[in-house]
C-alpha cells in the first residue's frame, strides 16, 4: 500500500465483517446473527448455511482455496487444520462447497494437544465450535472460523471458552449494579482491552547462527556489551530505516486483517520496539493479539529479520511485556472507570473502584500465578520490571480521595467538606503522570488500569480471566449486599468507605523497584511469589478454585488442567534450555576455547624460542585453561541433575528453580568469562554487540 488515502479499503479487507455480512446476507439471515451476537441466541441450520455460503464466496473472490477453525489451545498459542473447500462433482470436475455444518463445527483430531488430563484417551477427539462474535477472516488462502474448542464431555480445552463466560459473568453482575444507580438502559457490560505488546528484531543471519535463540528464543550465554541502553537513545527514538519498513508492513498486514494498529515506537533496549491497538472487546482483543504475535515473526521473515516474543532474549538488558489495559464500559458506550462528573456518577465510579482493589487484595496470588511463565521470571523483579509483590498504583489525587473517604475527613479540593459519596461531585481527578516510572504492577491510568505484568509472548486470555471473574465477584457482593438495603446512599457509603478501608493494603504509589517496598509489602502482609515454580503452587489454592468454580468460568477440573499444564510447561522450558545449553557448550563453546587455547600455546612456544615476551600468551592461554575445565565441569554436574529430575511435575518445578537453574547460572557465568577473553574470531556465534546493533 504506497497510497495512505487508501486506507479505510485497506482496513478490515481481509475480514468477513458486520458490513460485509449486511451486504451479502439476507436481512433475516443478518438479523438472526445480530441476535445471536447480542443475546448469545444459537443460529438454525438454515441460517448457519447461508452465512457460510455468502463467507465462501467472499473468500473465493479473495483467492481462499481452504478453510480452517482457527482455536486457542491451552499452549497460548492457535491451532489451525486447513481444508479445501473443493468436492467432486462428476466428469474429473470440482465445486467449491463449505456447508453450515462445517462453519458451526468441526472435529480436529486434537489428541496431542496438552489437556492437563481433562481428555481421556478413549475420547480423544474434541470438537471446535464458531465463536460468531469474533469475526472470520482470510490468512494465506485460508478463511479463518474463529472457534471455541472443547472436549465431547464439554470441557473447555481453549482459552477463549472461559474468556467468553467471564465476560458474560462481569456483564452480568456489573448491570445489577447499574440497575441500583437507576440505569435500565445498559443491556451489557463489556470488558474492554488494549494490550501493548514489545517485541526485539534481529537480523536473521546472525540468529541463524545462535543455537540457543533458535531453540530457546532467547540467548544462554553473553557476556555484557560495552554498551547496552545504558545511553537511553533508543526509547522513542528515530526508527532505522530497516525497522521502519518492517513496521509499515507489519501496520498494513494487520489493517487488512482489522486490527487496530496504532502506536509503535523504539523501546528501552537496544533493538527493541512496541506496538499498541486500540482498545476492543476482550474477546477480539485476545485472538488480535495472538494474530499480532504470529504477523510480527511472519512479516519480519520477509524482511530477513527475527522478531523474538520472548521476555527475555538478552540478559543485561531490558525484557519485554506486555501491558494490559483494562476496563468495564456500557453497550451505551459509556466506560464504568471514568470518574463521573455528577454525584451520582462518582458514587458509581467509586463502587467499581472498591471492586477492583477489593478483587486484586484478595486474589493477588491468583493474578500473580496468571503472568508467571519461565521466561517471565527473568522479568518481574528486576530492575526494568513491575516487582514479584502485586499493588494498585492510584495516583496521588485519587489516593487522596480513597484516604479521605476512609478517614472521613477533608478532601481540600472538595471545598474543605467531607466529601459525601452520592451527594458531593469529585474533584477533577488529573491524569497522574507518576505512572510514567512504570514500577507499578497494576496502575489506573485515568479511565482504566494497567496491567503491566504479562510477559511478552503470553496469550492475554489467562489474566483477563482473572481479571473479569474477580471483578464480578466483588460485583457479586456489592449487589447481594445493596439489593436487599433500605437506604440506599447510606449503606452505599458504609459499603465503600469499608471496603477502602479493610483494602488500602494494597494501595501503593511510590517506587516500586526500591527495596524498602519489598520489605514493606511484607509488613502489609502482601504475597510476594518471586518464581514461577512459588506462583504456580497458588493456581489451585481453594479460594481460587471456589472462585471460578462459583461463577461458572472453569469447572475444578478445568482449572486443575490448566495448572498442571502451567507446570508442566515451566519443566518442559526448563529442561529444554539446560539441554541446549549443554549442547552448545560441549559442541561449541568447549572445542572453540581449547583451540584458541592451544593456539595461544603454540605462539607462546614459538616466540619464547626467539625470546620474545609471551605475557598476554601466557597468562591468557593458562586463565582460558582454568575456566575451560571449570565450565566442563559445570557442564558435567548439569547434565548430571537433569538426569535427576523427578519424575512428578510439582518436584520437578521446585527441582529446576533449586537445582537446575543455579547450575545454568554458574554455566553461564563461566562461559562469559571465557567469551571475554577469547579472540574474537575463535568465539564460535555471534556476540551481544553484534546482535543488540544488527538491524
Ligand atoms: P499510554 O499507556 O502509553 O499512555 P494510552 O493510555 O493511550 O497509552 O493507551 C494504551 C493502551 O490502552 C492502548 O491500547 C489503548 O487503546 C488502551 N486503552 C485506552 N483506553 C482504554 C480503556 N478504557 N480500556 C481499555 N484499554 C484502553
Ligand atoms: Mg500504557
Amino acid at each position: 500500500m504506497s497510497d495512505t488515502k487508501k486506507l479505510p479499503e485497506l482496513f478490515g479487507s481481509l475480514v468477513f465483517n458486520e458490513e460485509t455480512m449486511k451486504e451479502r446476507l439476507s436481512s433475516a439471515s443478518y438479523s438472526a446473527w445480530k441476535k445471536s451476537v447480542t443475546d448469545g441466541t444459537s443460529l438454525d441450520i438454515s441460517t448457519a448455511n447461508e452465512i457460510a455460503e455468502a463467507m465462501k464466496q467472499w473468500a473465493v473472490e479473495k483467492g481462499a482455496t481452504h478453510y480452517t477453525h482457527w482455536f486457542q489451545p491451552m499452549t497460548g498459542f492457535t491451532a489451525e487444520k486447513h481444508d479445501s473447500f473443493i468436492s467432486p462433482a462428476g466428469g474429473g470436475k470440482i465445486i467449491m462447497e463449505f456447508s453450515g455444518k462445517e462453519l458451526v463445527r468441526g472435529e480436529p483430531d486434537a489428541s496431542s494437544f496438552p489437556s492437563g488430563g481433562l481428555r481421556a484417551t478413549f475420547e480423544a477427539r474434541g470438537y471446535t465450535a464458531w465463536d460468531p462474535t469474533s469475526f472470520a477472516f482470510i490468512k494465506e488462502d485460508s478463511l479463518c472460523i474463529p472457534t471455541v474448542f472443547c472436549s465431547y464431555s464439554g470441557h473447555a480445552l481453549d482459552k477463549k471458552t472461559p474468556l467468553l463466560r467471564s465476560m458474560d459473568e462481569v456483564s452480568r453482575q456489573a448491570v445489577r449494579i447499574l440497575r441500583l444507580f437507576g440505569d435500565q438502559e445498559t443491556k451489557r457490560v463489556i470488558a474492554q482491552v488494549g494490550p501493548e505488546q514489545e517485541y526485539f528484531l534481529i537480523d536473521k543471519t546472525l540468529y541463524n547462527r545462535r543455537k540457543d535463540l533458535r531453540t530457546c528464543g532467547r540467548t544462554l550465554f553473553g557476556a555484557k556489551p560495552p554498551r547496552g541502553q545504558e545511553l537511553d537513545d533508543h526509547y522513542y527514538g528515530a526508527i532505522k530505516p530497516r525497522v521502519a519498513a518492517y513496521m509499515k508492513d507489519l501496520d498494513e498486514t494487520l489493517w487488512a486483517l482489522g486490527v487496530l494498529s496504532k502506536t509503535k515506537h523504539n523501546e528501552v533496549a537496544p533493538s527493541q520496539h512496541e506496538m499498541a491497538p486500540i482498545y476492543t472487546d476482550a474477546n477480539t482483543a485476545c485472538d488480535h493479539n495472538q494474530l499480532v504475535m504470529e504477523m510480527m515473526k511472519k512479516v519480519a521473515d520477509r524482511h530477513d529479520l527475527v522478531c523474538l516474543l520472548h521476555e527475555k532474549p538478552f540478559a543485561g538488558v531490558n525484557g519485554s511485556g506486555k501491558h494490559d489495559n483494562w476496563s468495564l464500559g456500557t453497550d451505551t458506550g459509556r466506560n464504568l472507570f471514568k470518574p463521573g462528573s455528577t454525584p451520582s456518577q462518582n458514587a458509581q465510579f467509586l463502587l467499581f473502584l472498591a471492586a477492583f482493589i477489593k478483587g486484586v487484595d484478595e486474589y493477588q496470588d491468583f493474578l500473580r500465578a496468571t503472568v508467571a511463565f519461565p521466561g517471565n521470571d527473568h522479568r518481574l523483579g528486576a530492575q526494568e520490571a513491575p516487582p514479584a509483590v502485586i499493588s494498585i498504583f492510584l495516583g496521588d489525587e485519587m489516593s487522596a480521595v480513597v484516604d479521605s473517604i476512609i478517614q472521613g475527613t477533608e478532601y481540600k479540593e472538595a471545598g474543605k467538606r467531607t466529601l459525601e459519596i452520592g451527594v458531593d461531585v469529585l474533584p477533577s481527578i488529573r491524569q497522574d503522570n507518576t505512572d510514567r516510572n512504570r514500577t507499578s504492577p497494576m496502575a489506573f491510568t485515568g479511565n482504566k488500569f494497567e496491567f503491566r505484568m504479562l510477559g511478552s509472548s503470553q496469550s492475554v486470555s489467562g489474566p483477563n480471566i482473572a481479571l473479569n471473574t474477580i471483578m464480578a465477584e466483588e460485583l457479586k457482593q456489592f449487589a447481594d449486599e445493596l439489593e436487599k438495603s433500605k437506604d440506599f446512599q447510606s449503606d452505599l457509603q458504609k459499603l465503600i468507605r469499608r471496603v477502602f478501608t479493610e483494602h488500602q493494603r494494597i494501595i501503593f504509589n511510590g517506587n516500586g523497584y526500591d527495596d524498602a517496598w519489598i520489605a514493606e509489602a511484607a509488613r502489609r502482609g502482601l504475597s510476594n511469589l518471586a518464581s514461577t515454580a512459588d506462583a504456580l503452587s497458588v493456581y489451585t489454592a481453594k479460594k481460587n478454585v471456589d472462585l471460578f468454580v462459583r461463577h461458572g468460568i472453569y469447572t475444578k477440573e478445568e482449572v486443575n488442567a490448566r495448572a498442571e499444564i502451567h507446570m508442566e510447561n515451566y519443566v518442559t522450558v526448563i529442561s529444554i534450555e539446560a539441554k541446549t545449553m549443554a549442547d552448545m557448550i560441549r559442541h561449541d563453546i568447549l572445542p572453540a576455547v581449547s583451540g584458541y587455547a592451544d593456539t595461544l600455546c603454540q605462539r607462546a612456544y614459538h616466540k619464547d624460542a626467539l625470546g620474545v615476551s609471551c605475557k598476554y600468551e601466557n597468562s591468557t592461554a593458562k586463565e582460558l585453561g582454568k575456566l575451560t575445565d571449570a565450565l566442563f565441569s559445570a557442564c558435567d554436574r548439569l547434565e548430571r541433575d537433569m538426569e535427576k529430575l523427578p519424575a512428578d511435575t510439582k518436584k520437578a518445578m521446585t527441582y529446576c528453580r533449586d537445582v537446575v537453574i543455579p547450575d545454568m547460572s554458574k554455566a553461564r557465568e563461566l562461559s562469559d568469562q571465557l567469551e571475554g577473553i577469547t579472540a574474537a574470531d575463535c568465539w564460535p556465534f555471534p556476540v551481544y554487540s553484534e546482535l543488540l546493533f544488527s538491524t
